[in-house]
């Protein structure tokens, strides 16, 4: 059923998310990181800082005018809550620098699951959502994003280069599993609390086929992220499962979390992801952030969300943007083309095809 033409920004998201027909695709917008720069805000200070980070998101919404928020502080946000030490810098993303579990995964023991409203930056984190939902209630939808995912917050309480290590050689298995266990538990907490402080849904980071195996991936990383999902998606509070690089060795696998998003990037074979996910679940993404970046030439940016939109928008399930993070500095005359093609070829007929193509 076509729904009317005065939809929100927030109902559109919702409509597509339940699989019926908006006006046009929505645009999401994977710009934590290009909010700050645009804003004119130090980045370091201000993905630490809960107002700051709101006032660079409204800034950007105000400008943009895009449908989807995504609010997090550079996928940082839990492992710092953990205790490891995290890098912030003005011109790049925070880094974890120091790794709690560096000394064992034995010393998983003497963690504790943060409380996100009093351990920073989460509550930081939380309090940006809070002022996005009061200064723009339903009319956006605000995804308050759960940072990590399960394997990917392994890495960073560990190391990266030992828990690459640990999962080769699998020589502690109990140990492994009990690191992971912790990493949902952290993770769904952070997620309940967003969904408590007003966002609309949430989003984790999985570890994908670049990193592990398809095998690693369906043994090990899989089990949590749908444990994640299971324990935090609501119908009215949808979570994403994000995974970068090419994940078409193992869409069937993210669909079979429940997720009723999967965030993919250009890498993946969008064909194959669209006939996979059909019924199933919504796809966001996939436009090559760093073409976003480097173009020179609105026609390339035009051409790439017309390819995508053709291929992914018949039938809904559709969100269009970025697939991973835009660079902090990417041109905002990228992001307008984007979102300018997406409202001139994005429009639905009654029954899910793209107006200019009938
Ligand atoms: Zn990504």
């Amino acid at each position: 059923m076509a729904l009317s033409r005065t939809m929100t920004s927030r109902e559109r998201c919702q409509a597509v998310i339940r699989h019926q027909i908006p006006d046009r695709v929505p645009v999401d917008l994977h710009n934590f990181l290009a909010t700050v720069h645009y804003a004119g805000l130090p980045m370091a200070r201000a993905l630490q800082d809960g107002e700051l980070l709101a006032e660079a998101q409204l800034r950007f919404w105000k400008d943009f005018g895009h449908d989807m928020l995504m609010v997090e502080n550079g996928v940082v946000a839990e492992a710092q809550a953990c205790g490891c030490g995290v890098e912030y810098f003005d011109d790049g993303p925070p880094r974890v620098a120091q790794h709690i579990l560096a000394e064992g995964l034995d010393r998983i023991d003497q963690l504790e699951v943060p409380d996100p409203f009093t351990t920073p930056p989460m509550s930081e984190v939380l309090k940006a959502v809070r002022i996005l939902v009061r200064e723009l209630g339903d009319r956006v939808f605000i995804v308050g994003r759960a940072d990590q995912g399960p394997g990917a917050l392994a890495l960073a309480l560990r190391g990266y280069e030992r828990f690459v290590l640990d999962l080769a050689l699998f020589e502690q298995p109990e140990l492994i599993h009990k690191v992971l266990d912790f990493c949902v538990r952290v993770q769904t907490r952070y997620a309940l609390a967003l969904r408590e402080a007003g966002a609309h849904g949430t989003a984790t980071g999985g570890l994908g086929v670049s990193l592990l195996s398809p095998e690693l991936y369906r043994s090990v990383e899989q089990p949590y992220e749908r444990r994640f999902i299971q324990a935090v998606n609501q119908p009215d509070f949808p979570a994403a499962l994000h995974i970068c690089g090419d994940a078409t060795p193992i869409l069937a696998e993210m669909v079979a979390t429940g997720a009723p998003i999967l965030e993919l990037d250009y890498k993946t074979d969008l064909r194959r992801a669209k006939e996979v996910l059909r019924g199933k679940a919504t796809l966001l993404g996939p436009v090559n952030p760093e073409l976003l970046w480097r173009a020179t030439n609105p026609g390339e940016v035009e051409d790439a969300a017309r390819e995508a939109l053709e291929l992914l928008a018949p039938g809904g399930e559709f969100i269009l943007g970025p697939g991973c993070a835009l660079g902090y500095d990417t041109p905002p005359d990228n992001i307008h083309t984007l979102i300018e093609t997406t409202c001139k070829y994005g429009i639905y007929t009654q029954n899910g095809h793209l107006s200019h193509l009938v």
